[in-house]
């Protein structure tokens, strides 16, 4: 396995703390291979582009007009805790601050680790200032066994709300002025602030085949579609890649998969390569859509959560995830596509689906098929542990997953 390659995900991984960040690393690696950033689609749009707005980017490698459309579709945001905006808390000679709870977050992982704070500042021009602090700062400290004597027999409980206030000092501290310093703004009107696990990513076991890090959900299938589309050949097929924010809350905002970024920047294509309403409808017919979305893999101590034909296992590829009930939006035509995609270029692919009594979660895809009319298929790198403040997936799997990309992208 090319190390360079690897390394390059633990570096984006570690760079990349907030869904802000994440947009912000894609850039850096897209502009290093000549893609020009547009901050507004009014223009004529460059071959090789992308238009950010905060958690979200669109980018593109156009093809020509009697070309379709590949889009590849991943997430930037992952459950976390984030700092509200009135965070100070003094008490019993504790400085804490106040936070709030986004998405499903496994809260028994955030506890006893080092955390630092990461997110965005907004001046009073209204101007966005990112900023990322990657030390220990803070901790949600568990209760001892001592003092919880329960726990052997009735397991840990966790109120949402009064145990997982982190700690983050022992004298009176005001997270403005804390903010203020750490961005360099003196002029904070208002901020985005993530906590975060500051333990890099690494690689992990005796054999080094296991890659562990927070946020590789979703964050593996963003560098993943990156690399693709990188590193894509020109075709005749428009290549487009939407990594967008808000999936772990329901996709539902401006710069989520519900919202407009990616159906106006296929509008604006369309525009472009001089198409009718008519001959829209029907390239978008032929189009595709991979929606790049973490699976589950079976978990060696709890092998009765899957279903026994249907459990992907670590470094065996990428898994196509199925579900009738269109929590996934791959159909069987879908299934022939990816396969007969992987079967050419020699690439392993497996196939999850989940039981009938553990209902799956679910992905951009439907969202991005209901919206744009586009066949979409739902795809997930393998990993266990998936909302933990620490995630782990096979090392070879994102590798996998760029192999198969690039192939979607071509095919
Ligand atoms: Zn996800």
């Amino acid at each position: 396995m090319p190390d360079s390659t690897l390394n390059s995900l633990l570096t984006w991984l570690d760079h990349s703390p907030t869904p802000f960040h994440v947009v912000q690393t894609a850039i850096t690696s897209l502009e290093d291979s000549g893609f020009t950033g547009v901050a507004q689609l009014g223009n004529e749009l460059p071959m090789l582009g992308y238009i950010a707005h905060d958690g979200c980017i669109v980018a593109w490698r156009l093809g020509t007009a009697k070309g379709a459309l590949r889009i590849i579709g991943a997430h930037t945001d992952s459950p976390n805790l984030r700092v509200l905006p009135q965070p100070d808390i003094h008490q019993l000679g504790w400085s804490q601050l106040a936070i709030e709870i986004y998405g499903g977050v496994l809260l028994n992982s955030w506890l006893d680790r080092d955390l630092g704070i990461a997110g965005r500042v907004i001046d009073s021009n209204g101007e966005s200032h990112l900023y990322s602090a990657p030390r220990a700062l803070a901790r949600v400290p568990q209760l001892a066994i001592h003092l919880d004597r329960e726990i052997g027999d009735k397991g840990l409980h966790l109120d949402r709300h009064q145990h997982m206030t982190p700690v983050w000092g022992s004298t009176k501290q005001s997270f403005t002025s804390w903010i203020q310093e750490e961005s360099g703004i003196t002029d904070v009107i208002a901020y985005d602030a993530h906590l975060f696990d500051i333990a890099s990513a690494s690689l992990l076991g005796v054999d080094r085949s296991l890659l562990a890090s927070g946020r590789l959900d979703n964050q593996a299938s963003c560098w993943s579609a990156i690399e693709a589309l990188r590193n894509a050949a020109d075709s005749e097929h428009t290549s487009i890649l939407v990594l967008n924010d808000h999936e772990e809350v329901g996709s539902n905002s401006a710069t989520g998969a519900a919202g407009p970024m990616l159906s106006t920047v296929v509008t604006c294509i369309a525009t472009q390569h001089g198409l009718r309403e008519g001959q829209q409808f029907d390239r978008l017919a032929s189009s595709w859509c991979l929606s790049a979305d973490n699976a589950h893999a079976i978990h060696p101590n709890y092998p009765e959560r899957h279903e026994p034909r249907h459990a992907p296992l670590v470094n065996h590829g990428p898994a196509v995830k199925v579900n009738g009930n269109q929590r996934y939006a791959t159909s069987a035509r879908g299934l022939a596509h990816i396969r007969s995609v992987a079967l050419s270029n020699d690439i392993p692919l497996q196939t999850f689906a989940s039981r009938n009594n553990v209902p799956c979660g679910s992905t951009i895809g439907p969202i991005t098929a209901t919206q744009l009319g586009i066949e979409a298929i739902d795809i997930g790198i393998p990993q266990l542990s998936m909302h933990s403040a620490r995630e782990m997936c096979g090392a070879e799997d994102p590798l996998h997953m760029v192999a198969l990309m690039s192939a979607f992208l071509q095919h």
